[in-house]
Protein backbone atom coordinates (compact mmCIF):
# COMPACT_ATOMS: atom_id res chain seq x y z
CA UNK A 1 0.00 0.00 0.00
CA UNK A 2 2.43 2.47 -1.25
CA UNK A 3 1.89 6.04 -0.21
CA UNK A 4 4.99 8.13 -0.55
CA UNK A 5 5.26 12.38 0.60
CA UNK A 6 8.27 14.98 -0.52
CA UNK A 7 8.36 17.49 1.61
CA UNK A 8 10.11 20.86 0.88
CA UNK A 9 10.70 24.00 2.87
CA UNK A 10 10.93 24.80 6.48
CA UNK A 11 8.40 22.79 8.85
CA UNK A 12 6.09 25.36 9.35
CA UNK A 13 5.31 26.50 5.78
CA UNK A 14 6.47 23.20 4.36
CA UNK A 15 4.57 22.28 0.72
CA UNK A 16 3.68 18.84 0.50
CA UNK A 17 3.97 16.35 -3.30
CA UNK A 18 2.38 12.67 -2.62
CA UNK A 19 3.60 9.80 -4.46
CA UNK A 20 0.68 6.78 -4.95
CA UNK A 21 -1.80 5.87 -2.75
CA UNK A 22 -2.26 2.22 -2.61
CA UNK A 23 -3.83 -0.99 -1.10
CA UNK A 24 -2.65 -3.75 0.34
CA UNK A 25 -4.86 -7.43 0.32
CA UNK A 26 -5.39 -8.64 3.60
CA UNK A 27 -5.69 -12.61 4.30
CA UNK A 28 -7.73 -15.10 6.61
CA UNK A 29 -6.24 -13.01 9.89
CA UNK A 30 -8.11 -10.62 9.65
CA UNK A 31 -11.85 -11.72 9.11
CA UNK A 32 -14.25 -9.65 7.19
CA UNK A 33 -11.18 -7.07 5.80
CA UNK A 34 -10.55 -7.54 2.00
CA UNK A 35 -8.64 -4.53 2.00
CA UNK A 36 -5.89 -2.18 3.57
CA UNK A 37 -5.14 0.74 3.26
CA UNK A 38 -2.49 3.80 4.96
CA UNK A 39 -3.56 6.07 7.21
CA UNK A 40 -3.60 9.56 5.65
CA UNK A 41 -4.21 11.17 9.37
CA UNK A 42 -1.06 13.14 8.68
CA UNK A 43 -1.68 14.38 5.18
CA UNK A 44 -5.14 15.51 5.94
CA UNK A 45 -4.02 17.48 8.44
CA UNK A 46 -1.60 19.35 5.66
CA UNK A 47 -3.99 18.86 3.66
CA UNK A 48 -4.17 22.76 2.51
CA UNK A 49 -0.56 22.44 1.92
CA UNK A 50 -0.11 18.96 -0.52
CA UNK A 51 0.93 20.38 -3.86
CA UNK A 52 -0.27 17.45 -5.60
CA UNK A 53 -0.85 13.57 -5.47
CA UNK A 54 1.25 11.83 -8.34
CA UNK A 55 0.56 8.66 -9.91
CA UNK A 56 3.31 6.17 -10.86
CA UNK A 57 1.66 3.30 -12.84
CA UNK A 58 -1.69 1.80 -12.30
CA UNK A 59 -1.58 -1.19 -9.79
CA UNK A 60 -3.37 -1.73 -7.11
CA UNK A 61 -0.42 -1.26 -4.50
CA UNK A 62 0.04 2.34 -6.15
CA UNK A 63 -3.87 3.70 -6.92
CA UNK A 64 -5.97 1.39 -5.04
CA UNK A 65 -7.09 3.53 -2.30
CA UNK A 66 -7.82 6.97 -4.43
CA UNK A 67 -11.13 6.40 -4.47
CA UNK A 68 -11.64 5.70 -0.38
CA UNK A 69 -8.84 8.02 0.57
CA UNK A 70 -8.59 10.85 -2.36
CA UNK A 71 -11.62 12.71 -0.54
CA UNK A 72 -9.78 12.78 2.70
CA UNK A 73 -6.92 15.03 0.49
CA UNK A 74 -9.14 16.98 -1.96
CA UNK A 75 -5.51 17.59 -3.95
CA UNK A 76 -5.39 17.60 -8.12
CA UNK A 77 -3.97 14.49 -9.13
CA UNK A 78 -1.58 14.33 -12.08
CA UNK A 79 -1.02 11.12 -13.91
CA UNK A 80 -0.14 9.78 -17.03
CA UNK A 81 -2.74 8.22 -20.08
CA UNK A 82 -3.42 4.67 -19.31
CA UNK A 83 -3.03 5.15 -15.52
CA UNK A 84 -5.89 7.72 -15.51
CA UNK A 85 -8.08 5.84 -17.72
CA UNK A 86 -7.51 2.77 -15.77
CA UNK A 87 -8.30 4.91 -12.21
CA UNK A 88 -10.96 6.40 -14.12
CA UNK A 89 -12.55 3.37 -15.43
CA UNK A 90 -12.06 1.68 -12.09
CA UNK A 91 -13.93 4.70 -10.52
CA UNK A 92 -16.97 4.36 -12.69
CA UNK A 93 -17.26 0.62 -11.89
CA UNK A 94 -17.64 2.05 -7.85
CA UNK A 95 -21.35 3.08 -7.42
CA UNK A 96 -21.09 5.91 -5.27
CA UNK A 97 -17.21 6.91 -6.16
CA UNK A 98 -16.21 10.75 -5.74
CA UNK A 99 -15.30 12.65 -9.14
CA UNK A 100 -11.49 12.61 -9.16
CA UNK A 101 -9.70 15.61 -10.97
CA UNK A 102 -7.07 13.71 -12.92
CA UNK A 103 -5.07 15.63 -14.97
CA UNK A 104 -3.31 13.81 -17.68
CA UNK A 105 0.79 14.39 -18.20
CA UNK A 106 2.52 12.67 -21.48
CA UNK A 107 4.33 9.88 -20.86
CA UNK A 108 8.07 12.05 -20.76
CA UNK A 109 6.21 15.45 -19.73
CA UNK A 110 7.22 17.86 -16.73
CA UNK A 111 4.75 19.60 -14.56
CA UNK A 112 5.49 22.10 -11.70
CA UNK A 113 3.67 21.54 -8.70
CA UNK A 114 4.46 24.11 -6.42
CA UNK A 115 8.06 23.60 -5.43
CA UNK A 116 8.94 20.68 -7.41
CA UNK A 117 9.13 19.87 -10.62
CA UNK A 118 8.06 16.90 -11.60
CA UNK A 119 9.06 14.65 -14.89
CA UNK A 120 7.78 11.95 -15.72
CA UNK A 121 10.08 9.38 -16.87
CA UNK A 122 8.83 5.91 -18.45
CA UNK A 123 10.04 2.65 -16.97
CA UNK A 124 9.66 -0.72 -18.33
CA UNK A 125 7.06 -3.09 -15.86
CA UNK A 126 4.37 -5.56 -15.72
CA UNK A 127 1.57 -3.14 -16.65
CA UNK A 128 1.79 -0.02 -19.40
CA UNK A 129 2.49 3.47 -19.00
CA UNK A 130 4.67 2.76 -15.28
CA UNK A 131 7.08 6.05 -14.62
CA UNK A 132 10.10 6.98 -12.55
CA UNK A 133 9.56 10.83 -11.26
CA UNK A 134 12.42 13.12 -11.59
CA UNK A 135 11.79 15.60 -8.16
CA UNK A 136 13.63 18.73 -9.50
CA UNK A 137 13.49 21.70 -6.35
CA UNK A 138 16.03 24.05 -5.92
CA UNK A 139 18.28 21.87 -3.64
CA UNK A 140 18.94 18.94 -7.09
CA UNK A 141 17.36 16.11 -8.25
CA UNK A 142 15.82 13.41 -6.49
CA UNK A 143 14.91 10.28 -8.89
CA UNK A 144 11.90 8.02 -7.65
CA UNK A 145 11.90 4.72 -9.65
CA UNK A 146 8.66 3.98 -8.62
CA UNK A 147 8.04 0.34 -9.65
CA UNK A 148 10.41 -1.06 -12.58
CA UNK A 149 12.91 -3.54 -14.33
CA UNK A 150 14.98 -3.45 -17.26
CA UNK A 151 13.04 -5.31 -20.42
CA UNK A 152 14.55 -3.74 -24.32
CA UNK A 153 11.59 -5.93 -25.44
CA UNK A 154 8.56 -5.61 -23.14
CA UNK A 155 6.23 -6.49 -25.57
CA UNK A 156 3.73 -3.87 -24.55
CA UNK A 157 5.10 -0.35 -22.80
CA UNK A 158 7.72 1.45 -21.95
CA UNK A 159 11.21 0.46 -22.52
CA UNK A 160 14.08 1.69 -19.51
CA UNK A 161 15.81 4.15 -21.21
CA UNK A 162 19.77 3.76 -20.57
CA UNK A 163 20.43 7.53 -22.54
CA UNK A 164 17.89 9.19 -20.45
CA UNK A 165 18.87 7.49 -16.95
CA UNK A 166 22.57 8.76 -17.45
CA UNK A 167 21.41 12.01 -18.42
CA UNK A 168 19.83 12.48 -14.86
CA UNK A 169 22.79 10.94 -12.99
CA UNK A 170 24.77 13.89 -15.51
CA UNK A 171 22.88 16.51 -14.37
CA UNK A 172 23.73 15.88 -10.59
CA UNK A 173 21.21 13.19 -8.52
CA UNK A 174 21.19 14.08 -4.81
CA UNK A 175 18.95 10.97 -3.76
CA UNK A 176 17.44 7.56 -5.09
CA UNK A 177 13.96 6.22 -3.83
CA UNK A 178 14.36 2.74 -5.39
CA UNK A 179 12.45 -0.40 -5.78
CA UNK A 180 13.90 -3.28 -3.94
CA UNK A 181 11.24 -6.05 -4.73
CA UNK A 182 13.68 -8.12 -6.27
CA UNK A 183 17.23 -7.16 -4.34
CA UNK A 184 17.39 -10.75 -3.17
CA UNK A 185 17.99 -11.98 -6.06
CA UNK A 186 21.07 -12.35 -8.70
CA UNK A 187 21.20 -11.28 -12.50
CA UNK A 188 18.66 -9.99 -14.67
CA UNK A 189 14.73 -10.31 -14.90
CA UNK A 190 14.34 -12.29 -18.55
CA UNK A 191 12.08 -10.45 -21.02
CA UNK A 192 8.78 -10.30 -21.18
CA UNK A 193 9.19 -11.32 -24.66
CA UNK A 194 10.83 -14.71 -23.46
CA UNK A 195 7.50 -15.63 -22.02
CA UNK A 196 5.80 -14.84 -25.25
CA UNK A 197 7.99 -17.34 -26.55
CA UNK A 198 7.23 -20.04 -24.07
CA UNK A 199 3.52 -19.39 -24.33
CA UNK A 200 3.27 -19.48 -27.87
CA UNK A 201 5.03 -23.05 -27.50
CA UNK A 202 2.94 -24.36 -24.95
CA UNK A 203 -0.13 -23.40 -26.52
CA UNK A 204 0.75 -24.46 -30.32
CA UNK A 205 1.56 -28.31 -28.74
CA UNK A 206 -1.73 -28.40 -26.70
CA UNK A 207 -4.57 -30.85 -28.16
CA UNK A 208 -7.87 -29.48 -26.39
CA UNK A 209 -8.87 -26.04 -24.59
CA UNK A 210 -6.25 -23.47 -22.86
CA UNK A 211 -6.65 -21.66 -20.37
CA UNK A 212 -4.33 -19.02 -19.37
CA UNK A 213 -4.56 -16.91 -15.75
CA UNK A 214 -2.47 -13.86 -14.85
CA UNK A 215 -3.09 -10.80 -13.37
CA UNK A 216 -5.76 -8.54 -15.05
CA UNK A 217 -3.24 -5.60 -15.46
CA UNK A 218 -0.64 -7.75 -17.20
CA UNK A 219 -1.13 -5.86 -20.54
CA UNK A 220 1.75 -7.12 -22.56
CA UNK A 221 1.00 -10.81 -21.09
CA UNK A 222 -2.96 -10.59 -22.37
CA UNK A 223 -1.26 -9.67 -26.23
CA UNK A 224 1.12 -12.46 -25.71
CA UNK A 225 -1.55 -14.88 -24.82
CA UNK A 226 -3.57 -13.54 -27.50
CA UNK A 227 -0.68 -13.79 -30.09
CA UNK A 228 0.21 -17.26 -29.23
CA UNK A 229 -4.01 -18.12 -29.88
CA UNK A 230 -3.87 -16.55 -33.45
CA UNK A 231 -0.67 -18.04 -34.20
CA UNK A 232 -2.24 -21.57 -33.03
CA UNK A 233 -5.62 -21.14 -35.00
CA UNK A 234 -7.58 -20.46 -31.39
CA UNK A 235 -10.04 -17.49 -30.68
CA UNK A 236 -9.75 -16.16 -27.38
CA UNK A 237 -12.62 -15.49 -24.78
CA UNK A 238 -11.80 -12.98 -21.78
CA UNK A 239 -13.05 -13.91 -18.36
CA UNK A 240 -13.28 -11.65 -15.33
CA UNK A 241 -14.52 -8.19 -14.61
CA UNK A 242 -11.09 -7.00 -14.34
CA UNK A 243 -9.80 -8.56 -17.35
CA UNK A 244 -13.04 -6.77 -19.08
CA UNK A 245 -12.02 -3.64 -18.08
CA UNK A 246 -8.66 -3.83 -18.62
CA UNK A 247 -8.54 -4.69 -22.14
CA UNK A 248 -11.33 -2.01 -22.74
CA UNK A 249 -8.71 0.24 -22.03
CA UNK A 250 -5.76 -0.94 -23.51
CA UNK A 251 -7.69 -1.06 -26.71
CA UNK A 252 -8.66 2.69 -26.35
CA UNK A 253 -5.01 3.17 -25.91
CA UNK A 254 -3.65 1.62 -28.58
CA UNK A 255 -2.00 -0.80 -26.37
CA UNK A 256 -3.50 -4.13 -28.62
CA UNK A 257 -3.89 -2.56 -32.17
CA UNK A 258 -3.27 -5.70 -34.45
CA UNK A 259 -4.58 -8.37 -31.97
CA UNK A 260 -7.87 -9.71 -33.55
CA UNK A 261 -11.04 -8.96 -31.24
CA UNK A 262 -11.73 -11.31 -28.20
CA UNK A 263 -14.88 -13.19 -28.25
CA UNK A 264 -17.62 -12.98 -25.72
CA UNK A 265 -17.97 -15.37 -22.94
CA UNK A 266 -20.62 -17.05 -24.05
CA UNK A 267 -18.76 -18.19 -27.55
CA UNK A 268 -16.43 -20.50 -25.19
CA UNK A 269 -19.43 -23.40 -25.29
CA UNK A 270 -19.46 -24.07 -28.67
CA UNK A 271 -16.27 -23.03 -29.89
CA UNK A 272 -14.48 -26.33 -30.56
CA UNK A 273 -11.72 -27.43 -28.01
CA UNK A 274 -8.60 -26.99 -30.23
CA UNK A 275 -9.94 -23.62 -30.92
CA UNK A 276 -10.12 -21.62 -28.07
CA UNK A 277 -8.06 -19.80 -25.50
CA UNK A 278 -9.20 -18.22 -22.56
CA UNK A 279 -7.80 -15.57 -20.22
CA UNK A 280 -9.14 -15.68 -16.88
CA UNK A 281 -8.31 -13.58 -13.47
CA UNK A 282 -7.88 -15.22 -9.98
CA UNK A 283 -3.93 -16.11 -10.70
CA UNK A 284 -3.55 -15.69 -6.78
CA UNK A 285 -6.83 -18.11 -5.53
CA UNK A 286 -9.21 -15.55 -5.14
CA UNK A 287 -12.10 -17.40 -3.87
CA UNK A 288 -14.61 -15.28 -6.16
CA UNK A 289 -12.88 -15.10 -9.39
CA UNK A 290 -13.05 -16.73 -12.91
CA UNK A 291 -9.75 -19.58 -11.67
CA UNK A 292 -11.40 -20.86 -8.27
CA UNK A 293 -14.90 -20.64 -9.89
CA UNK A 294 -13.54 -22.95 -12.73
CA UNK A 295 -11.96 -25.84 -10.50
CA UNK A 296 -14.43 -25.88 -8.27
CA UNK A 297 -16.87 -26.32 -11.17
CA UNK A 298 -19.00 -23.68 -10.38
CA UNK A 299 -18.75 -21.05 -13.31
CA UNK A 300 -21.81 -20.37 -15.39
CA UNK A 301 -19.94 -20.20 -18.73
CA UNK A 302 -16.56 -21.83 -18.35
CA UNK A 303 -15.54 -25.48 -17.91
CA UNK A 304 -12.99 -27.76 -17.94
CA UNK A 305 -12.51 -31.22 -19.36
CA UNK A 306 -9.60 -33.88 -18.50
CA UNK A 307 -6.93 -33.02 -21.06
CA UNK A 308 -7.29 -29.34 -20.97
CA UNK A 309 -4.26 -27.33 -19.85
CA UNK A 310 -4.54 -24.55 -17.06
CA UNK A 311 -1.42 -22.27 -17.66
CA UNK A 312 -0.24 -20.17 -14.24
CA UNK A 313 1.41 -17.27 -16.07
CA UNK A 314 1.63 -15.54 -12.97
CA UNK A 315 3.82 -15.75 -9.53
CA UNK A 316 2.03 -16.78 -6.51
CA UNK A 317 2.36 -13.80 -4.28
CA UNK A 318 3.21 -15.28 -0.72
CA UNK A 319 0.24 -15.66 1.19
CA UNK A 320 -1.59 -17.21 -1.24
CA UNK A 321 0.01 -19.88 -1.73
CA UNK A 322 -2.83 -22.29 0.53
CA UNK A 323 -5.43 -20.80 -1.47
CA UNK A 324 -3.27 -21.04 -5.57
CA UNK A 325 -2.25 -24.76 -4.50
CA UNK A 326 -5.96 -26.22 -3.76
CA UNK A 327 -7.21 -24.79 -6.91
CA UNK A 328 -4.26 -26.34 -8.87
CA UNK A 329 -4.73 -29.86 -7.03
CA UNK A 330 -8.60 -29.84 -7.83
CA UNK A 331 -7.71 -29.43 -11.54
CA UNK A 332 -4.97 -32.21 -11.53
CA UNK A 333 -7.38 -34.26 -10.04
CA UNK A 334 -9.91 -33.91 -12.74
CA UNK A 335 -7.29 -34.22 -15.19
CA UNK A 336 -6.37 -31.04 -16.33
CA UNK A 337 -2.98 -30.36 -17.14
CA UNK A 338 -1.41 -27.63 -14.98
CA UNK A 339 1.39 -25.31 -15.98
CA UNK A 340 3.43 -22.90 -13.79
CA UNK A 341 6.17 -20.89 -13.37
CA UNK A 342 8.07 -23.70 -11.93
CA UNK A 343 8.26 -25.73 -14.64
CA UNK A 344 8.50 -23.03 -17.57
CA UNK A 345 9.53 -19.80 -18.35
CA UNK A 346 5.93 -18.62 -18.41
CA UNK A 347 5.89 -15.63 -15.77
CA UNK A 348 8.73 -12.53 -15.37
CA UNK A 349 8.54 -10.31 -12.22
CA UNK A 350 7.87 -6.33 -12.87
CA UNK A 351 10.50 -5.77 -10.85
CA UNK A 352 14.74 -5.14 -10.90
CA UNK A 353 16.96 -8.08 -10.15
CA UNK A 354 20.18 -7.27 -8.21
CA UNK A 355 21.96 -6.71 -12.13
CA UNK A 356 19.59 -4.30 -12.97
CA UNK A 357 19.92 -2.31 -10.11
CA UNK A 358 23.60 -2.31 -10.19
CA UNK A 359 23.11 -0.65 -13.71
CA UNK A 360 20.25 2.11 -12.56
CA UNK A 361 23.05 3.02 -9.60
CA UNK A 362 25.70 3.07 -11.93
CA UNK A 363 23.60 5.29 -14.51
CA UNK A 364 22.10 7.83 -11.85
CA UNK A 365 25.25 7.78 -9.06
CA UNK A 366 23.25 9.46 -6.07
CA UNK A 367 24.97 11.06 -3.16
CA UNK A 368 22.14 9.08 -1.13
CA UNK A 369 20.17 5.68 -1.57
CA UNK A 370 16.60 5.29 0.05
CA UNK A 371 15.20 1.62 -0.37
CA UNK A 372 11.85 1.27 -0.62
CA UNK A 373 9.20 -0.68 -1.67
CA UNK A 374 10.25 -4.63 0.07
CA UNK A 375 10.27 -6.63 3.00
CA UNK A 376 12.81 -5.99 5.95
CA UNK A 377 15.50 -8.65 4.63
CA UNK A 378 14.90 -6.96 0.87
CA UNK A 379 15.59 -3.33 1.98
CA UNK A 380 18.44 -4.48 3.92
CA UNK A 381 19.86 -6.72 0.69
CA UNK A 382 19.04 -3.43 -0.98
CA UNK A 383 20.78 -1.07 0.91
CA UNK A 384 23.87 -3.37 1.10
CA UNK A 385 23.82 -2.91 -2.98
CA UNK A 386 23.55 0.86 -2.36
CA UNK A 387 26.84 1.01 -0.43
CA UNK A 388 28.58 -1.48 -2.91
CA UNK A 389 27.85 0.74 -5.32
CA UNK A 390 29.65 3.53 -4.04
CA UNK A 391 26.37 5.57 -2.23
CA UNK A 392 27.87 7.60 0.26
CA UNK A 393 24.62 7.87 2.41
CA UNK A 394 22.33 4.91 2.45
CA UNK A 395 19.44 5.65 4.27
CA UNK A 396 16.96 2.91 6.19
CA UNK A 397 13.52 3.89 6.70
CA UNK A 398 10.35 2.55 8.88
CA UNK A 399 6.96 3.84 7.91
CA UNK A 400 6.47 7.23 8.96
CA UNK A 401 10.53 8.10 9.14
CA UNK A 402 10.44 11.47 7.96
CA UNK A 403 14.17 11.63 6.32
CA UNK A 404 16.19 14.43 4.99
CA UNK A 405 17.22 14.49 1.77
CA UNK A 406 18.70 17.58 1.24
CA UNK A 407 19.00 20.91 3.05
CA UNK A 408 20.25 24.54 2.42
CA UNK A 409 23.05 23.77 5.05
CA UNK A 410 25.50 21.23 3.34
CA UNK A 411 27.10 20.05 6.24
CA UNK A 412 23.49 18.12 7.08
CA UNK A 413 23.41 14.83 5.52
CA UNK A 414 20.50 12.46 4.88
CA UNK A 415 18.93 11.22 7.76
CA UNK A 416 16.01 10.08 9.34
CA UNK A 417 15.01 13.96 11.46
CA UNK A 418 11.33 12.88 12.72
CA UNK A 419 8.31 10.43 12.94
CA UNK A 420 5.13 10.75 10.95
CA UNK A 421 2.18 9.59 12.56
CA UNK A 422 0.95 5.98 10.29
CA UNK A 423 -1.35 3.60 10.84
CA UNK A 424 -3.66 1.12 8.93
CA UNK A 425 -7.16 1.76 8.05
CA UNK A 426 -9.06 -1.45 6.84
CA UNK A 427 -11.91 -1.12 3.95
CA UNK A 428 -14.97 -3.19 5.92
CA UNK A 429 -17.75 -3.41 3.68
CA UNK A 430 -18.11 0.21 2.88
CA UNK A 431 -16.89 1.34 6.04
CA UNK A 432 -13.33 2.51 6.43
CA UNK A 433 -11.98 1.44 10.08
CA UNK A 434 -9.18 1.76 12.45
CA UNK A 435 -6.91 -1.31 11.99
CA UNK A 436 -7.26 -0.91 16.16
CA UNK A 437 -11.31 -1.12 15.93
CA UNK A 438 -12.83 -2.96 18.62
CA UNK A 439 -15.03 -4.74 15.54
CA UNK A 440 -11.67 -6.61 14.24
CA UNK A 441 -10.72 -7.84 17.55
CA UNK A 442 -14.00 -9.23 18.55
CA UNK A 443 -14.52 -10.85 15.30
CA UNK A 444 -11.22 -12.56 15.37
CA UNK A 445 -12.02 -13.69 18.92
CA UNK A 446 -15.37 -14.93 17.69
CA UNK A 447 -13.93 -17.07 15.13
CA UNK A 448 -12.21 -19.19 17.09
CA UNK A 449 -14.05 -19.57 20.81
CA UNK A 450 -17.96 -18.51 19.77
CA UNK A 451 -20.03 -16.17 21.19
CA UNK A 452 -22.85 -16.98 24.07
CA UNK A 453 -25.93 -14.81 24.84
CA UNK A 454 -27.44 -14.92 28.08
CA UNK A 455 -31.09 -13.23 28.85
CA UNK A 456 -32.69 -12.57 32.30
CA UNK A 457 -35.69 -10.69 33.60
CA UNK A 458 -35.21 -9.93 37.05
CA UNK A 459 -37.86 -8.15 39.54
CA UNK A 460 -37.21 -4.81 41.29
CA UNK A 461 -37.06 -7.19 44.32
CA UNK A 462 -33.96 -9.29 42.96
CA UNK A 463 -35.80 -12.15 41.92
CA UNK A 464 -35.38 -14.09 38.86
CA UNK A 465 -38.71 -14.05 36.70
CA UNK A 466 -39.25 -16.83 33.90
CA UNK A 467 -36.26 -18.85 33.09
CA UNK A 468 -33.06 -17.43 31.31
CA UNK A 469 -32.53 -17.21 28.05
CA UNK A 470 -29.43 -18.78 26.28
CA UNK A 471 -28.38 -18.65 22.71
CA UNK A 472 -24.92 -19.83 21.55
CA UNK A 473 -22.92 -19.59 18.46
CA UNK A 474 -19.66 -20.88 17.13
CA UNK A 475 -18.96 -23.81 20.55
CA UNK A 476 -19.44 -27.35 20.68
CA UNK A 477 -22.83 -28.53 20.74
CA UNK A 478 -21.89 -31.42 24.16
CA UNK A 479 -18.50 -31.38 26.23
CA UNK A 480 -16.09 -33.81 26.27
CA UNK A 481 -18.50 -36.11 28.08
CA UNK A 482 -21.33 -35.73 26.32
CA UNK A 483 -23.00 -33.16 28.15
CA UNK A 484 -25.01 -30.52 26.68
CA UNK A 485 -22.82 -27.14 26.77
CA UNK A 486 -26.67 -24.84 26.93
CA UNK A 487 -26.99 -26.88 30.29
CA UNK A 488 -23.64 -26.59 31.92
CA UNK A 489 -24.19 -22.64 31.00
CA UNK A 490 -28.07 -23.10 32.07
CA UNK A 491 -26.49 -24.50 35.16
CA UNK A 492 -23.92 -22.24 35.76
CA UNK A 493 -26.63 -19.13 35.58
CA UNK A 494 -28.37 -20.62 37.91
CA UNK A 495 -25.84 -21.21 40.73
CA UNK A 496 -24.64 -17.74 40.14
CA UNK A 497 -27.76 -15.94 40.94
CA UNK A 498 -28.20 -18.31 43.87
CA UNK A 499 -25.34 -17.26 45.16
CA UNK A 500 -25.49 -13.53 44.97
CA UNK A 501 -26.03 -11.58 47.66
CA UNK A 502 -29.81 -9.97 47.08
CA UNK A 503 -28.50 -6.46 47.19
CA UNK A 504 -26.10 -7.26 44.34
CA UNK A 505 -28.91 -8.81 42.32
CA UNK A 506 -30.91 -5.67 42.77
CA UNK A 507 -27.92 -4.12 40.23
CA UNK A 508 -28.78 -5.23 36.76
CA UNK A 509 -24.61 -3.95 36.08
CA UNK A 510 -23.69 -6.16 38.66
CA UNK A 511 -25.97 -8.99 37.36
CA UNK A 512 -24.52 -8.90 34.36
CA UNK A 513 -21.06 -8.90 35.50
CA UNK A 514 -21.21 -11.96 37.59
CA UNK A 515 -22.98 -13.71 34.53
CA UNK A 516 -20.48 -13.12 32.41
CA UNK A 517 -17.68 -14.29 34.69
CA UNK A 518 -19.56 -17.53 35.75
CA UNK A 519 -20.85 -18.82 31.82
CA UNK A 520 -17.26 -18.07 30.45
CA UNK A 521 -15.29 -19.75 33.63
CA UNK A 522 -17.75 -22.80 33.35
CA UNK A 523 -17.09 -23.25 29.59
CA UNK A 524 -13.74 -23.21 30.14
CA UNK A 525 -13.91 -25.70 32.44
CA UNK A 526 -15.91 -28.02 30.09
CA UNK A 527 -13.92 -27.08 27.10
CA UNK A 528 -10.70 -25.39 27.55
CA UNK A 529 -11.86 -22.13 25.67
CA UNK A 530 -13.66 -18.74 27.00
CA UNK A 531 -16.44 -17.72 24.43
CA UNK A 532 -17.20 -13.96 24.26
CA UNK A 533 -20.19 -13.54 26.45
CA UNK A 534 -23.18 -11.31 26.11
CA UNK A 535 -25.33 -11.02 29.24
CA UNK A 536 -28.71 -8.63 28.81
CA UNK A 537 -30.48 -8.43 32.19
CA UNK A 538 -34.06 -6.96 31.79
CA UNK A 539 -35.67 -5.68 35.07
CA UNK A 540 -39.56 -6.30 35.38
ZN1 LIG B 1 3.76 -2.11 -9.84
ZN1 LIG C 1 4.31 -1.82 -6.42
Amino acid sequence: MNLGIYGFGPSHRRQWLAVDLGVSFAGPEIPGIDLIMPDVRFLEKERERIVGLVLTHGHEDHVGALVDLWPKLGCPVYTTPFTAALAEARRLGEPGAPKIPLHVVPSGGRIQLGPFEVEFVPVAHSIPDSHALALRTSLGLVVHTGDWKIDATPVVGNVTDPARFTALGDEGVRAVICDSTNAIRDGDSPSEADVAVELTKIIAGAKNRVAVTTFASNVARIRSVAEAAHAAGREVVLVGRAMERVVMVAREQGLLNGVPPFRPVDAYGYLPRDKVVAILTGSQGEPRAAMARIADDDHPEIALSPGDTVIFSSRTIPGNERAVNRIINALVLDGVEVVTDRTALIHVSGHPRRGEMERMYGWLRPQVAVPVHGEPLHLSEHAALARRMGVQQVVRLVDGDLVRLASSDASLGADVVEELPVGRLYKDGQVLVDSADRAIQERRRLSFAGIVSVAVAMSGKGELVGDPMIDLSGLPAYDARGKDIGEVIEEAVLDCLDALPKARRRDPDAVSESLTRAVRGAVNAVWGKKPLCHVLVITV
